[in-house]
């Protein structure tokens, strides 16, 4: 009955690849099984360097010593791929379905890897709340949701505050987006919760431009000794 259900739904709404927009079989969720397969996986969960964790690392002031910030995204992002449509469903076409399907592939990854297992608090790289307004959801916080539940920390979704208006970083050069988000975030007034080994997670690393303005707000709170990591959906480059 389910089956059918399904399947009768299917030829009414019809379920399509996100990555090729081919048709989807009743057991394929979301990517067919070759664009599943074919995933541009980076596999660095398990790898405390990668070239992810070296690009953010190097963004962040070496002023004191403090430990090293892991880095993990589920695929590459690549400007000429068809996987790119996978972040793009979640942020501009609401499909909120897609992207928790792939959020939760990402946690998986992260709650394999030992780097990751004493991670006590996950925090969405918050949106400024008019952009919240108007596009009604923070799709990082749709991503954090999937990743605290695998594993099994707890997310504060309130924690961080983007409390200045950035362009969008799309069309800005490498020195242009650091400078557009220098000192747009920062800690709410209520108590931040206790952490050891924090999360920032977002749907894209681009530069890693938005992600270091956020560690910076967090590093000033919470000090030298805790470890602030990062994950994301997707990487761009190498
Ligand atoms: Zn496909």
């Amino acid at each position: 009955m389910k089956t059918s259900l399904s399947a009768l739904l299917d030829l009414v709404l019809p379920r399509v690849c996100v990555v090729c927009g081919r048709p989807l079989l009743p057991r394929e969720r979301h990517l067919c099984t070759e664009c599943l397969s074919d995933l541009p996986e980076t596999r660095y969960a398990p790898l405390d360097h990668n070239p992810m964790a070296d690009r953010f690392n190097a963004r962040i002031d070496p002023e004191e010593y403090e430990p090293y910030a892991y880095a993990a995204a589920l695929f590459h992002y690549r400007a000429d791929s068809g996987y790119k449509k996978i972040s793009q469903a979640l942020k501009y076409h609401r499909d909120f379905a897609a992207g928790r399907c792939f959020a939760r592939m990402l946690g998986a990854r992260l709650a394999a890897s030992p780097l990751y297992a004493d991670v006590d608090l996950v925090v969405p790289v918050p949106l400024h709340w008019t952009r919240h307004w108007r596009r009604g959801y923070n799709q990082a916080s749709v991503v954090a949701r999937e990743v605290a539940r695998a594993l099994s920390a707890p997310r504060a979704e309130r924690l961080l505050r983007r409390c200045r208006r950035t362009r969008s970083q799309t069309r800005l050069s490498v020195a242009a987006k650091a400078a557009n988000v220098s000192g747009a975030f920062a800690l709410r007034r209520d108590p931040a919760p206790p952490a050891r080994h924090i999360l920032l997670v977002d749907d894209v690393f681009t530069t890693g431009a938005t992600l270091a303005a956020c560690h910076k707000a967090l590093r000033r709170h919470y000090g030298p000794q805790v470890r602030i990591s990062v994950a994301t959906l997707a990487a761009v480059g190498e």
